[in-house]
């Protein structure tokens, strides 16, 4: 078999993996772009809440707000095709037991300089329930378009060899490079053998699964498998609500699809690992290749996912609305939803990106946000 070699592997067919392929690609590097799946973009870079964040969602958290606000123009002009401008976006501060209060809220809004204006009164919104409702604007991108756009534009660049259903099996460093060996992730047979300097890895939820095969460290991470769920209404349409701060809701625009998506604190995230890999007791009864901790799966495609919340999460964000308003559920996505250890401290959500080994070069690249893609061009 012979070595080819590339000027960088990215491993991670998400959407940081691909923003990264194409990046260095537009550089003239020469990119192999690994993905553990049949195709790209089916975990978390699909099954999210497509919210384009202003900062609005983390106000115990301004480094996480100015990062989501610095990318938020540049990422809106890029893909304005598959962004959801034109809903209402209201924010909520519950009454009972929230982090933050109106006053708070208010500050931070100057602070970043995003606008919130206080709504004293709203046929559809029950107003027994909060102590402050705010008309923001904040906006949905659509990942499902996004997730098109990608995989066209990957698949369409000549410098970037796409290898779907391929694992790294064993990575070797020689001098300033890395020799890779990769596994068919079905059929376990040997796909082929990477000769390469520079490797992204951007895997999200199997971070540290690949870090360790690179014989490199663990970054600090939770894992939980959550649920989004897509829901109509005919009288709350075009709309949108987040109750902030702490274990309660949100439902919003899935992009332009003109479903809504339905999370909650409380509810979305089923099962927790507090282990840095993402090991759940889904996998444990027949050791499934498709899903271990140290290559976690689909989670919408498993049938042994846990059963939907939609009905819990239903029933706790219905508080908010007026009697009128009602919600149709019709199906949920599940995928495994990944954060920094620290972020329990604040609710951050910052991507991260260490450069793990000098020579040859390991970037380790953990995705917050996905308005931040950029992130990747200040370091590499
Ligand atoms: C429930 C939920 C809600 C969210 N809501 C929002 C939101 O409203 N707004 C927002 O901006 N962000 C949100 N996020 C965060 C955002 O979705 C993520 O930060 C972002 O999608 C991560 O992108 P990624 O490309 O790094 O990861 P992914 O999209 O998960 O891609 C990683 C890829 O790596 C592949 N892979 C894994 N292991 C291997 C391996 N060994 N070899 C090869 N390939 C491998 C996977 O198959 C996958 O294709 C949310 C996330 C979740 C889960």
């Amino acid at each position: 078999m012979q070595t080819e070699h590339v000027d960088a592997v990215v491993i991670g067919g998400g959407i940081f993996g691909c923003y990264a392929a194409l990046y260095l690609a537009g550089k003239g590097a020469r990119v192999a772009l690994v993905e553990k799946e049949a195709q790209l973009f089916q975990k978390a870079s699909l099954v999210n809440q497509a919210r384009l964040h202003g900062g609005y969602h983390y106000p115990r958290s301004v480094a996480t707000a100015a990062l989501s606000d610095e990318h938020k123009e540049r990422f809106t002009a890029e893909h304005k095709q598959f962004v959801n401008f034109s809903f209402e976006k209201y924010y909520a501060i519950d009454r009972f037991g929230s982090f933050t209060d109106p006053q708070q809220f208010e500050r931070f809004c100057q602070h970043l300089n995003i606008p919130c204006e206080r709504i004293r009164e709203h046929p559809l919104f029950n107003f027994h329930r909060m102590e402050a409702l705010y008309k923001t604007t904040e906006y949905s991108f659509d990942p499902v378009l996004l997730r098109e756009h990608y995989r066209t534009r990957v698949e369409q660049n000549p410098h970037i060899a796409i290898l779907k259903n391929t694992q790294i099996q064993r990575a070797t460093p020689d001098g300033a490079n890395w020799l890779l060996e990769t596994q068919h992730t079905q059929l376990k047979t040997q796909n082929s053998k990477l000769k390469t300097p520079i490797v992204i890895n951007a895997t999200y939820a199997a971070t540290n699964a690949v870090n360790r095969l690179f014989g490199l460290r663990d970054i600090d991470l939770t894992h939980e498998i959550s649920e989004i769920a897509f829901i109509t209404s005919a009288q709350f349409q075009d709309k949108g609500l987040t109750v902030m701060d702490g274990p309660f809701g949100s439902i919003m625009p899935y992009g332009l699809s003109g479903l809504l998506s339905l999370s909650s604190v409380a509810y979305t995230h089923h099962k927790i690992s507090y282990d840095n890999l993402p090991r759940f007791d889904c996998q444990e009864p027949e050791n499934d290749p498709r899903c271990r901790p140290e290559a976690p799966g689909i989670c919408t495609e498993c049938p042994r996912r846990p059963d939907s919340n939609a009905y819990k999460m239903l029933q706790q964000m219905r508080q908010y609305f007026a009697d009128s308003v009602r919600f149709e559920h019709l199906f949920s996505y599940f995928t495994i939803k990944s954060k920094l250890k620290t972020s329990y401290i604040d609710d951050g959500r910052p991507t991260e990106i260490a450069l793990l080994s000098e020579r040859p070069k390991l970037y380790c690249l953990f995705a917050g946000k996905v308005n931040s893609i950029y992130e990747i061009e200040k370091i590499v």
